[in-house]
Formats: C-alpha cells, sequence, structure tokens
C-alpha cells in the first residue's frame, strides 16, 4: 500500500487550492513544497485582481475556468472573511484607432459570458477624470482579493481536513513502479522518498521539469516553460488618489499591457510589463533603468505622471508556453493516462489567470481524477 493517497507537488495557490479541496474526501494526502513556507513565489507577485474572463479564447481552459473561478471566488471571500474589493476596471482606448479594438474586445468577453458595458468619453471620464481616453469598456465583475488571505485558508483547509503539508521539501525525481508513484525528494539537505497512487504536478515554474521528471519528452511535447518577469513601479503618494478603480489599456500581445492597480497598502502600482527572461533565474530585481520606458507606458493611461514620480516595486515570473512573438497558449491540465501514467495530473503553464481560477481549477482536477 501506498504511504499517500494523493501527493500534490507545490504549494503556490493552485497546488493549495486543490489540496484544500481533495483532502475534504481524501484526507491521506501530501502536499510538498521546496521552500520555507508556501506561495513564495508566482502567487504572492502578481496583481492579485479577481479577473473577469474578458480576453481569453472563447471554450479555452482560461476562459471557462477564469468565469466559474471569479464567481466562486467572490461567495468564498464572502463566507470566510477573506479581504478582497469589488473595485471594477475600465479598459480605455487612449486613441481613436483603439476604440474599434474596443468593440472585439467586448464580444469576445460576451462569447465568454462576460458582459461589458460600452462607455462614451464623458461616461468614463465621469467614473476616471484624470485619465486619458476615448471611451472604455467597464466591468462590473473585476476586483481585488488578498491572495495571501486566500492561502491561509486554503492551508488551514488543507491541514483541518487532515492532509500534510511539508516545507523545505524539494522533488528531485519521480518514478512508476506498478499502480504508484515514487518521489524522491531532498529535505534539510537528507535524501528520502515515498510513494502516492496520484501524483498531481502544481509546481509553477518548475512544473515542466517535474514532467520531465517522471519521462514526459518536454521539447518533443512543446511544454519547456519560458520564464516572463513582470516588474511594476508605485505611484508617488501624493498621486496615489488620481484613479480609483483598476484601470487597464488595449492589450497588447503577451500581456493584458501596463495596468494601474491599488495594492493593500493603499498604494498605486503599475505594471506589470513582460520581459522574456534569457536562463530560468529566479532574478525579481527591477531595473532602475525601466523608470522612462515604464513612465511613458503609464502616461498613456495617466498623462500627468513625470518620470520622477515613479519608483521600482516588485516583479513576478510568469511560467509562459508561449514562446516570445507567438500566440497565446491555454493552460495544460492534463490527467496523463494516455501516456501510460495513470493517476498522475500535470498542470503546466498556469499563468494569468491562474489565481481568479484556482478554486475552478482544483474541481476540474477532481473530475479528471474521480
Ligand atoms: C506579474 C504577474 C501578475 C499576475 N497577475 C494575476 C492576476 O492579477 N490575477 C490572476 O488571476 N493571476 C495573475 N497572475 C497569475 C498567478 O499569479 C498564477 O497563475 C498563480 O499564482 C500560479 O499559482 P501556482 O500555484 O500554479 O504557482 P506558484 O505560486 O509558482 O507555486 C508553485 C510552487 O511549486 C513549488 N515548487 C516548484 N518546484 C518544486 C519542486 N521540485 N519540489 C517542490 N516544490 C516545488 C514552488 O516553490 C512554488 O511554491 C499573475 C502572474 C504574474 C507573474
Amino acid at each position: 500500500m501506498a504511504d499517500f493517497e494523493i501527493t500534490v507537488i507545490g504549494a503556490g495557490v493552485v497546488g493549495l487550492a486543490i489540496a484544500a479541496r481533495l483532502s475534504e474526501q481524501h484526507p491521506n494526502l501530501a502536499l510538498l513544497e521546496k521552500n520555507e513556507k508556501y506561495g513564495l513565489e508566482t502567487s504572492c507577485r502578481n496583481s492579485e485582481v479577481i479577473h473577469a474572463g474578458i480576453y481569453y479564447e472563447p471554450g479555452s481552459l482560461k476562459a471557462r475556468l477564469c468565469v466559474e473561478g471569479r464567481d466562486e471566488l467572490y461567495a468564498l471571500c464572502k463566507v470566510h472573511d477573506i479581504a478582497y474589493k469589488p473595485l471594477t476596471k475600465l479598459i480605455t482606448a487612449t486613441t481613436m484607432a483603439e476604440l474599434t479594438k474596443l468593440a472585439s474586445i467586448q464580444k469576445n468577453a460576451a462569447k465568454n459570458g462576460v458582459k461589458l458595458q460600452a462607455l462614451d468619453k464623458t461616461a468614463t471620464l465621469k467614473l476616471e477624470p484624470n485619465i486619458r481616453t476615448e471611451g472604455a469598456l467597464f466591468s462590473p465583475f473585476t476586483g481585488v482579493i488578498s491572495v495571501h488571505d486566500l492561502m491561509d485558508y486554503f492551508f488551514h483547509t488543507t491541514q483541518s481536513n487532515g492532509g500534510t503539508v511539508q516545507h523545505r521539501c524539494q522533488v528531485v525525481g519521480i518514478r512508476q513502479i506498478h499502480s504508484e508513484y515514487e518521489i524522491t525528494f531532498d529535505e534539510a539537505g537528507k535524501r528520502s522518498s515515498i510513494t502516492s497512487e496520484i501524483v498531481i504536478n502544481a509546481a509553477g515554474l518548475g512544473s515542466d521539469l517535474i514532467a520531465q521528471m517522471i519521462g514526459i519528452d518536454i521539447d518533443k511535447e512543446d511544454l519547456r516553460l519560458n520564464y516572463v518577469k513582470g516588474s511594476y513601479f508605485s505611484i508617488t503618494p501624493s498621486k496615489a488618489k488620481l484613479i480609483s478603480r483598476l484601470v487597464y489599456p488595449v492589450p497588447a500581445n503577451e500581456g493584458l499591457g501596463i495596468h494601474a492597480l491599488m495594492d493593500w497598502g493603499g498604494r498605486l502600482k503599475f505594471g506589470p510589463d513582460v520581459e522574456y527572461l534569457e536562463n530560468r533565474t529566479l532574478d525579481y530585481s527591477v531595473a532602475e533603468n525601466k523608470r522612462h520606458a515604464f513612465a511613458e507606458s503609464i502616461r498613456r493611461i495617466l498623462p500627468s505622471i513625470n518620470d520622477e514620480d515613479i519608483t521600482p516595486d516588485m516583479s513576478g515570473i510568469r511560467p509562459k508556453l508561449q514562446k516570445k512573438g507567438k500566440p497565446a497558449r491555454d493552460f495544460v491540465i492534463v490527467e496523463e493516462t494516455a501516456r501510460g501514467l495513470s493517476g498522475f495530473v500535470n498542470l503546466i503553464g498556469i499563468e494569468s489567470p491562474g489565481l481568479t481560477s484556482s478554486l475552478a481549477i482544483a474541481r476540474y482536477v477532481e473530475k479528471l481524477l474521480f
């Protein structure tokens, strides 16, 4: 008999959501995390936006799980006292040419079941008098959430269900032995292993390497991740009240565009930009020499911002399957029986809207397995 019925690798918001859900019915569950605490990587380095589900390709996992996850997340926040704010969002067209793009964004959103309101210039300026706009789309469904509160909730739920959360535990090898998996890990410099009937790979930036450990050719299968940094700059406190909701530009190819957001400390921030990293080091520094380019992007939305009004802030790294300049890719969430790996689930490329989708992803994984 295996040591555990289920082992989840990676305690970011997605692995935690899966562990919290599955441990209800399957308490013999282990959640393995390489860092000293859960949620220290991508899950604590993002915009904390509950996305509405506007941009994703209709029918894709991103579209479906975002819309489902969004509503579940708002409901969970209300019941369990998780901090959130239904701030709402504007997508502003800053030129006449961008107005036509708003129409296609609105159409795409409608296909995903997301009803956006088109506002003319006057109506937009009534909501946000300081922004540059020729007209906008208004989303009443977009908000922000404290991802730390959410992860704390998932962690405590997993533990109170009887699941085991093991920190400082880096998975370094996985072998299939008959109908079980042997998982080898380094824990405080010591190598050990456990066996598990089911393995769920939710290792974020390391998820492609976990798939490789079990024998999947990630280059042939086009599953090797690109590390794509997104940096943020914060606005001087004297100008922090110039915007009162989330304001986005019309998006470019690889991201949603540098947008305005408010953090839980009441600061106004702009970001994230899109920077494909050459190698896989977790370099979270925010380059001072991006200041001017950032200020230019911010002025597209908020014309009164000067270069000296902004300060380098935080960054996060997206685990992107999308190669530079190529079309967007969907989440990969697969139970691998077709590859002879029954009971092994890979989650790869869980970039935005992974936080918004976390509860829906957990339910989806449960359906794949049971
Ligand atoms: C700049 C930026 C902005 C974003 N904004 C938003 C947003 O506003 N809204 C939204 O919905 N989403 C957003 N996202 C996406 C969201 O943050 C991610 O989709 C989500 O955090 C992914 O969670 P995860 O649990 O899959 O990954 P992670 O948080 O990266 O967790 C994976 C965990 O696996 C662990 N791990 C890796 N390898 C191993 C190993 N070998 N052994 C053991 N443990 C291992 C890591 O240490 C890590 O803790 C944003 C992302 C970025 C980068």
